[in-house]
């Protein structure tokens, strides 16, 4: 049996990830800042909740201790994610971007998804195959960013393409630490959800569709890798 844990999962990619991976059998935790929403969200999918709000210690620390007392964790997917978009749903460019904002971003985005992998991995460890699958996006591509032909190139924010940049080494760093974790840095691709206004091209089945098969690699997958749907992306 494969106990997962999905932050920010009562709606959006999340909730779809965990849709797909409790019908392949896991028996699920979906993570949510809002304890309504949390349980509203489990109830549409029969399975439990843990309140889980990634940039509060005793959140985390609490939900720690929820799953351990339930048995304990062998794959968790840091999902929960903000973008910080201004009024009219527009992104603030460099010439708006501000410390403060920046902060806020990474708060949720990189130390949250750290603060999370941090408190539990002490589960992980236990577990047999332990899996982490940080939800980053195309727009931490270093390389992508710089290249004028891709969709990157044009996006005009600052704060939310170095936050994930940022969780891409995050990931790298843990894949060289824990050799026995698989743990991989996921582009959904550009995925209709309330993050984006809802103006993404793709469906919710199509950007969790990465995110559920980075959780199910096994002991002798990739790990400290850089995927979307397609495969590897170069950092
Ligand atoms: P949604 O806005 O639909 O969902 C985001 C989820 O994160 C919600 O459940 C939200 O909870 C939760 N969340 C936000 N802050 C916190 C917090 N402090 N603690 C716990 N949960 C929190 O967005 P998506 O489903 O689109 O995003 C999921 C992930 O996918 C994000 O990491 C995002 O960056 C990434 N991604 C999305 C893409 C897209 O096109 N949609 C493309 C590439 C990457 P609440 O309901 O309480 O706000």
């Amino acid at each position: 049996m494969t106990t997962t844990l999905i932050t920010g999962a009562n709606k959006g990619i999340g909730f779809e990830t965990a849709r797909q991976l409790l019908a392949a059998g896991h028996t699920l935790y979906l993570g949510s800042r809002d304890a309504e929403r949390g349980r509203l969200a489990a109830e549409r999918l029969g399975a439990r909740t843990v309140l889980l709000d990634v940039t509060d210690d005793a959140s985390v620390e609490a939900a720690v201790r929820t799953v351990e007392a339930d048995g304990g964790l062998d794959v968790l997917i840091n999902n929960a994610g903000i973008e910080s978009r201004g009024p009219g749903n527009t992104i603030p460019g460099a010439d708006e971007v501000t410390a403060d904002a920046m902060r806020e971003v990474f708060e949720t985005n990189v130390f949250g998804a750290v603060r999370v992998t941090h408190a539990f991995l002490p589960l992980l460890r236990r577990s047999a195959a332990p899996v982490v699958v940080n939800v980053s996006s195309g727009l931490a591509s270093l390389t992508l960013a710089s290249d004028a032909s891709t969709p990157a190139y044009g996006y005009p924010g600052v704060a939310y393409p170095a936050s994930k940049t940022a969780l891409n080494m995050v990931t790298l760093q843990y894949a060289k630490a824990f050799p026995e974790l698989r743990i991989n840095a996921v582009e959904p691709g550009f995925t209709r959800t309330d993050l984006n206004g809802n103006t993404g091209t793709q469906t919710v089945e199509q950007g969790a569709a990465i995110v559920v098969r980075m959780a199910q690699v096994g002991p002798d997958g990739p790990t400290g890798g850089y995927f979307d749907a397609e495969g590897p992306l170069p950092w």
